[in-house]
């Protein structure tokens, strides 16, 4: 399949999670120098892949489709950001309604720890703590460039950056591991909120053995 068939693909995915619904939220996917990019503003899960935009890396147009109605993804200047500062190989941008009201639970950072699904994130263990930074939401999509690669430097851990009352952009190596830090993290967003509204804290029956059961 061609990156720009599996686009079409995956964003049918994301449509049916609520990911890319009302034209929202997008994807992108590097090949080599090249990457492929979604088209804005259209049905996410009735795209072509004769709609899709290529860039080079240093973000100049290479190849754009031929219908003249068409603008690349609102998004454009914030997958380059990730692929230039983590060479990611595809990022996934999100409007999903987890990731939304994650945003508004956490002040500044999105923290969870002792979740098995924490696993899923490169790099992360169970028992690790897993910290997403959350930036404010601009009126326009593009103006969240300067903030988001302001915490993609000062987070160098992360795959993800929440952007408040608004989604999450979260990138991988390629797109098996783009799309699998996505579903991770936004099992984890929702988690976090069935948690709070069940007032379930973090401690909770923690997985660490009490003092009762260490004294046994
Ligand atoms: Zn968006």
């Amino acid at each position: 399949m061609s990156n720009a068939s599996l686009i079409c693909d995956l964003a049918r995915q994301f449509y049916d999670l609520g990911w890319v619904t009302g034209t929202g939220g997008g994807i992108c996917i590097r090949d080599g120098d090249h990457v492929l990019i979604a088209p804005s503003g259209v049905q996410k899960e009735r795209m072509t892949p004769d709609q899709m935009f290529t860039f080079s890396v240093d973000g100049q147009l290479l190849d754009r489709p031929l219908d003249p109605a068409l603008r690349p993804s609102e998004c454009t200047a914030l997958f380059m950001t990730a692929i230039r500062l983590r060479d990611a190989g595809a990022v996934i941008h999100s409007h999903s309604m987890h990731a939304m009201i994650a945003s508004l639970l956490f002040e500044r950072e999105f923290v969870i720890s002792e979740i098995e699904m924490i696993k899923g994130i490169e790099g992360m263990s169970f028992h690790d703590r897993l910290v997403v930074p959350i930036i404010e939401n601009t009126a326009h999509e593009c103006d969240l460039a300067a903030s988001l690669e302001a915490a993609i430097r000062a987070y160098p851990q992360t795959k993800a950056v929440l952007v408040r009352r608004h989604g999450v952009y979260v990138w991988g190596r390629d797109w098996v591991s783009a799309k699998t830090h996505a579903e991770c993290y936004d099992y984890l967003f929702r988690a976090a909120a069935e948690m709070r509204r069940l007032g379930v804290s973090d401690a909770s029956f923690s997985s660490q053995p009490t003092d009762a059961y260490a004294r046994r």
